[in-house]
C-alpha cells in the first residue's frame, strides 16, 4: 500500500521571490517534485489571469486556487465529472476549466468597500481606484503582469494611504468627516479615534482594521492581510478550498498526505488544513507571527522560493518519497509512536 502526497503553496513571499517575483532558486526542487509526479497546487490572492500565466511559466497541469480561495480552477478532465455529483458541488465549465465559486463577486466587495470608505472618510485604497501604472509601481509588477492583476473576479486588494492620510488632515477634511459622520451617524468610527490619526501608528492601524471587520463582518465579509495588501474578500478563505480539493483528491488517490507553504496572515487557513504545514521566513528572515491553532509548524530558515526549496527537500528526504508516492509503511515506521496528526508534527520537527 502506498500513500500519495500533494503540495499546496502560496505564491508571493513564498514560492515567488518578494521583491523579484522569481522562482528561481526553488526550480530545481520543483522540477523533481514534478518528475515524482507530486501535485502542486498553486494558492494564492493572486488573479485567475496572473495565476493561470504562472502555471504556464511552471510546467504545472493542476488545480489551482485564486483570490484568497475566491474559486478553485481544475483543468477541465483533472477529476472526473462523478467526484463533484458524489460531494454535492457545483461547478461552472469555463474556457477548459471546471470552476468550484466559493468567494463573492468583485462588484459587490467594491460596493462595501466605497460604503466604508464613504461613511468612514478613511483613506482607503483599493486595487479598483487605481490605473495600471499605480498597480505596476506600487507592486513591482510588469505592465503585463499588473494587467492580470487588475482583473478582480472575488477579491480587492486594499492598503490604508498614510500620504493621502496627511492630505487628508491638512486640508480639514478631518473636521467635514467628523461632520458629516455625525450627522448621519453611519460611521462605526468615533470622533477621538479620528483625531489620533494625526500620530498614525501599527496600534492606531490595528484599531481601525478592526474597526471595518466589524463592519464587514456584517456584510458576511472578511477582511484579512496579505505579505503587501489588505484584502477584502467573501467568506472564503485558502483553507476551504484547500479543503475542497483534499476531498477530490482523496477520491482520485485514495490516502493522502498533504503538505502546505505560506508566509502571511491569510495562509493561516491553508496552513491549518493540510497535514504538514511550513511557515517560510521573511525576506529578513524572520518569521510572520502565528495565531493560536497553528502549532509544530516547519519553520524555514531561508526565505521564499530558498525557504519553499529547504522545506520540501527535508519533506521528500524525511518520507523517503519515491515516484510520488511513499509506502505507507515508511511514512509510519517514521512516525511509529506518533499515532495522532499532532505528535506526528512534533515528531517531523524533532527528525
Ligand atoms: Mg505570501
Amino acid at each position: 500500500m502506498s500513500v500519495r502526497f500533494v503540495i499546496f503553496t502560496d505564491l508571493d513571499a513564498t514560492l515567488l521571490d518578494h521583491r523579484t517575483y522569481s522562482f528561481k532558486p526553488a526550480k530545481p526542487v520543483l522540477e523533481k517534485v514534478k518528475k515524482l509526479k507530486i501535485p502542486v497546487v498553486l494558492c494564492t490572492s493572486k488573479t485567475r489571469a496572473e495565476t493561470e500565466a504562472l502555471t504556464r511559466e511552471l510546467g504545472l497541469k493542476h488545480p489551482f486556487i485564486v483570490e484568497n480561495g475566491g474559486a478553485v480552477f481544475m483543468p477541465e478532465n483533472y477529476f472526473p465529472a462523478a467526484f463533484f455529483k458524489k460531494l454535492g458541488l457545483k461547478t461552472v465549465k469555463n474556457n477548459g476549466y471546471r470552476v468550484v465559486e466559493l468567494g463573492r463577486p468583485y462588484r459587490r466587495l467594491r460596493q462595501f468597500f466605497k460604503l466604508v470608505r464613504k461613511n468612514t472618510s478613511l483613506p482607503l485604497i483599493g486595487f479598483g481606484d487605481l490605473t495600471l501604472d499605480q498597480v505596476a509601481a506600487l507592486t513591482g509588477l510588469g505592465k503585463k503582469e499588473a494587467q492580470r492583476a487588475r482583473l478582480r473576479e472575488y477579491d480587492e486588494p486594499f492598503f490604508l494611504e498614510s500620504s493621502l492620510l496627511a492630505k487628508w488632515l491638512q486640508t480639514g477634511k478631518k473636521n467635514q468627516a467628523l461632520k458629516r459622520n455625525e450627522g448621519t451617524g453611519s460611521s462605526r468610527l468615533k470622533k477621538n479615534e479620528l483625531i489620533s490619526y494625526k500620530h498614525w501608528g501599527p496600534n492606531d492601524i490595528r484599531r481601525v482594521l478592526r474597526r471595518i471587520r466589524q463592519e464587514a463582518s456584517r456584510y458576511g465579509l472578511r477582511i484579512t492581510a496579505g505579505g503587501r495588501f489588505y484584502h477584502l474578500t467573501g467568506r472564503n478563505d485558502k483553507g476551504q478550498a484547500v479543503r475542497l480539493l483534499c476531498k477530490l483528491y482523496r477520491l482520485k488517490f485514495g490516502r493522502i498526505i498533504t503538505i502546505g507553504l505560506g508566509d502571511s496572515a491569510n495562509d493561516w487557513p491553508l496552513l491549518e488544513a493540510v497535514d504538514y504545514p511550513v511557515l517560510v521566513a521573511r525576506p529578513d528572515g524572520s518569521h510572520a507571527k502565528l495565531p493560536p491553532g497553528v502549532k509544530n509548524i516547519y519553520k524555514t530558515r531561508k526565505p521564499g522560493p530558498r525557504g519553499w526549496a529547504e522545506a520540501i527537500k527535508y519533506f521528500l528526504s524525511s518520507f523517503g518519497i519515491s515516484e510520488g508516492r511513499a509506502a505507507i509503511s515508511t511514512v509510519e515506521n517514521k512516525f511509529k509512536s506518533a499515532p495522532n496528526k499532532k505528535q506526528k508534527r512534533e515528531k517531523i520537527k524533532n527528525l
